[in-house]
């Protein structure tokens, strides 16, 4: 499958991987939206947030865990931080492939779309 996030995973493509465990890795973007600027994404491929069901929410919670680890780590757990997944075309998402923004280290506007 061409898939630039699976790619990623298996070290195909070189990404600054900053966390990895069986189920996530933790990447930075490669053109942040603010000082800190990180994507969790699943190790295995997931279309979109959309494939999130009862079966497999733990991912989803999962995901939301290493998401606040990281913003503890970069030290934006107390200040406050953004998580966001796009979803679909009209959501913004360009890549096909499940991820959640963890976006800090600045004031972000009150704007969502
Ligand atoms: P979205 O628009 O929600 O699908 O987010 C996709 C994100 O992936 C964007 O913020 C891109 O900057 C980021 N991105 C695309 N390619 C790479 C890459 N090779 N390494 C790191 N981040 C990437
Ligand atoms: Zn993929």
């Amino acid at each position: 499958m061409d898939c630039i996030f699976c790619k990623i995973v298996g070290g195909e493509i070189p990404a600054e991987v900053l966390y990895r465990d069986e189920q996530v890795i933790v990447i930075r973007d490669i053109n942040p939206q603010a000082p800190t600027h990180l994507l969790v994404l699943p190790t295995t491929h997931l279309a979109s947030i959309r494939e999130i069901q009862a079966e497999n929410a733990s991912l989803a919670g999962h995901m939301t865990v290493v998401a606040n680890d990281m913003a503890r780590r970069e030290g934006m757990f107390d200040k406050g931080y953004r998580l966001a997944i796009n979803c679909g075309e009209e959501g913004g998402q360009t890549v096909g492939h499940l991820h959640m923004h963890v976006l800090g280290g600045r004031q972000l506007s009150g704007q969502l779309g």
